[in-house]
C-alpha cells in the first residue's frame, strides 16, 4: 500500500519523551506528518546541508518544510489526566475550604448552573478553547450530571478538534437536593445516552485503526456520591463493553476517606470499593490518591489501573501530598491532572511545575523523619528530575489513558499531537528572557543538546500559553497564539 502524501515536514529541534528517566535532545530533526495526521518518518540528525538530500532520498524534494527558528522546538501535546470543565468558572476561588466543605460551598452551586444549555454552550466554548491553547491535546473532562450540557462539551471538544474523554457524573446520593440524579435507572439511562451521542460524533472523523478523538468516558463522581446499586450498574455497563474508559477520585482528603468507608462498611479499603465494583480495571483512571495504603498500591498495580496526580489541587485544598515517587518504585501508571477548580490553572505547565514542588516536599519529609528507607528506591523521597516531570505530562498522561500507542512521545505511525513552542523574546512572556544561544552558529552537538535542554526546562518552569505557538491535534493545527493571532 502506498504511504499517505506527506502534507506537512518539519526541520528544526525536537523533544521526544523515552522513559520516565530519559528524552531526546534532537536538536536539528526532520520529521514528516502524513496526510492522515500520523508521524510518517523521522529523521533525526540532518546538518543544513544534507537537508535537500535527506528530503530527496525520502521521495519528498520539492516538499514545503517548515522551518523552526532559534528558540523554538517541537514537544508531544500535554495530556490532563484530570480536570472538570464545569468547574472553570470557579477557578482561583475556595482555598480556605477542605474538599467536602468546597463541595458544597462553592462547586456543587456552580455546577447546577448547567442545567441552563446556553450557559452551558457559552461557558463550554470558552474552556475548551483556553485548554487547547494552554497546550493540552488530551483531556479527561468531567461534566456535570447534566445530559444536555454534556452533550454540548463533546460536540465542542468535537468541533475545536482536541481529543478527549468526556463524562457525565454519575451521582444519585450525598449531594444537595437541587444537585443529585433521582435514580440509578435515570443516571445509567443518561449515560447511556451520552455515550451513543459521542460514539455516533466520532464514526466518520476516526481512521480504521485508531480510536475516535473524542470519547465517553464512565464517570461515577466519586463513591461517596454513588449508592451501591449505581456502582453495580455501572460496572455491568464496563463489563459489556470493556474499550469504556472509567473517571473517578480516590483518597483525597483524610475526611472522605472516612466518610467513604462509612458508607461502604463491607469494604476494609477506599480502593476496595471501586474493586467490588468491578471498577478498577486496565482503562480506570484515579484522581488525586494522596493517601493510598500499601494493599491499595498494591490491588491498584493489579488491577493495571492508573493514577492521576493533581498536586495543585492537592496543596490548595490542603489534602496533602501524593507520593508519586513511590507509586513509580511500585510500577503504577501516572499521569498528570490540573484538576480545576481544586487546582487554580488549567495549564499542564503549572502541574509540572507543582508536581515538582510536590516531589521534593516528599524529599523534605523524608530527610527530617528518622524512618529508615528502603535501599532500591529510584523515584521515592526524591525531587523529580527534568525527563521524569516530561514523561508525566506526555507519555505518562497517555498511558493512564490508554493511549500510549497513539500519542505522548513521536514515532511513525503515532498521531501527530504536539505542540511548537516558543522561548522567543518575542513571545512576550516576561518570566522567560535571555536566552542566549543559536543552533546555528558553529557549535558541536553536545553543546546544541545542552542548549534545546536548557530551553526545554526553562519552558516547564516558566513558560505558559504565550509560549505555545502552534497546538497540532491528529496534524491538525487547532490553537496556540498563533492561531488566535
Ligand atoms: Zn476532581
Amino acid at each position: 500500500m502506498p504511504s499517505a502524501d506527506v502534507t506537512t515536514i518539519f526541520y528544526g529541534p525536537i523533544i521526544n519523551p523515552i522513559s520516565l528517566t530519559s528524552y531526546s535532545a534532537l536538536p536539528r530533526c526532520l520529521l514528516a506528518v502524513d496526510a492522515l495526521g500520523n508521524v510518517d518518518w523521522i529523521v533525526e540528525d540532518v546538518a543544513p546541508y544534507e537537508l535537500q538530500s535527506t528530503l530527496a532520498a525520502k521521495g519528498k524534494p520539492d516538499a514545503n518544510v517548515v522551518d523552526l527558528k532559534d528558540g523554538e522546538f517541537i514537544i508531544p501535546g500535554f495530556i490532563d489526566t484530570h480536570t472538570h470543565a464545569p468547574q472553570v468558572p470557579n477557578m482561583g476561588t475556595g482555598g480556605q475550604y477542605q474538599l467536602l466543605d468546597w463541595l458544597q460551598t462553592l462547586t456543587f452551586p456552580m455546577e447546577a448552573k448547567f442545567e441552563d444549555i446556553k450557559f452551558a454552550r457559552s461557558t463550554y466554548a470558552s474552556v475548551v478553547k483556553r485548554t487547547v491553547n494552554a497546550g493540552t491535546t488530551t483531556c479527561c473532562y468531567y461534566g456535570t450530571l447534566h445530559l444536555e450540557a454534556t452533550k454540548i462539551l463533546a460536540d465542542i471538544v468535537h468541533s475545536l478538534g482536541q481529543r478527549a474523554f468526556v463524562g457525565k457524573c454519575n451521582m444519585n446520593r450525598e449531594s444537595p437536593s437541587y444537585y443529585v440524579e433521582p435514580s440509578v435507572d435515570s443516571s445509567v439511562n443518561a449515560t447511556r445516552d451520552l455515550i451513543a451521542h459521542i460514539r455516533a460524533l466520532s464514526q466518520s472523523s476516526a481512521a480504521a485503526d485508531q480510536e475516535p478523538l473524542v470519547q465517553p468516558i464512565i464517570t461515577p463522581r466519586f463513591a461517596i456520591s454513588c449508592t451501591d446499586d449505581l456502582l453495580m450498574e455501572l460496572g455491568s455497563l464496563v463489563s459489556e463493553d470493556p474499550s469504556l474508559r472509567i473517571q473517578t477520585h480516590i483518597s483525597e482528603n483524610l475526611s472522605e476517606i472516612d466518610f467513604t468507608l462509612s458508607l461502604f462498611p463491607s469494604a476494609s479499603t477506599y480502593a476496595g470499593v471501586y474493586d467490588s465494583f468491578g471498577l478498577l480495571r486496565s482503562n480506570t483512571i484515579l484522581a488525586h490518591a494522596v493517601h493510598l495504603s500499601e494493599d491499595e498500591i498494591d490491588l491498584i498495580k493489579a488491577r493495571g489501573s492508573g493514577i492521576s496526580h493533581c498536586p495543585t489541587s492537592n496543596f490548595n485544598l490542603s489534602s496533602g501530598v501524593a507520593p508519586i515517587g513511590h507509586y513509580l518504585d511500585k510500577g503504577l501508571k501516572v499521569g498528570l491532572g490540573t484538576d480545576v477548580a481544586g487546582g487554580f490553572n488549567i495549564s499542564i505547565l503549572n502541574a509540572i511545575q507543582n508536581a515538582s514542588v510536590a516531589a521534593k516536599v516528599c524529599s523534605f519529609q523524608a530527610r527530617d523523619s528518622s524512618t529508615l528507607q528502603p535501599a532500591q528506591q529510584e523515584f521515592a523521597n526524591k525531587a523529580l528530575s527534568i525527563p521524569t516531570l516530561l514523561y508525566l505530562a506526555t507519555a505518562g498522561g497517555a498511558a493512564v489513558c490508554g493511549l500510549e500507542n497513539q500519542v505522548g512521545s513521536f514515532a511513525p505511525g503515532k498521531s501527530f499531537d504536539a505542540l511548537l513552542v516558543s522561548v522567543r523574546e518575542e513571545a512576550g512572556n516576561g518570566g522567560l528572557w535571555g536566552l542566549a544561544g543559536s543552533l546555528s552558529s558553529d557549535v558541536s552537538e553536545d553543546e546544541r543538546k545542552k542548549l534545546l535542554e536548557g530551553w526545554l526546562e526553562r519552558f516547564l518552569f516558566c513558560g505558559d500559553d504565550r509560549n505555545i505557538s502552534r497546538v497540532y491535534v491528529q496534524g491538525r493545527f487547532i490553537g496556540g497564539k498563533a492561531f488566535r493571532s
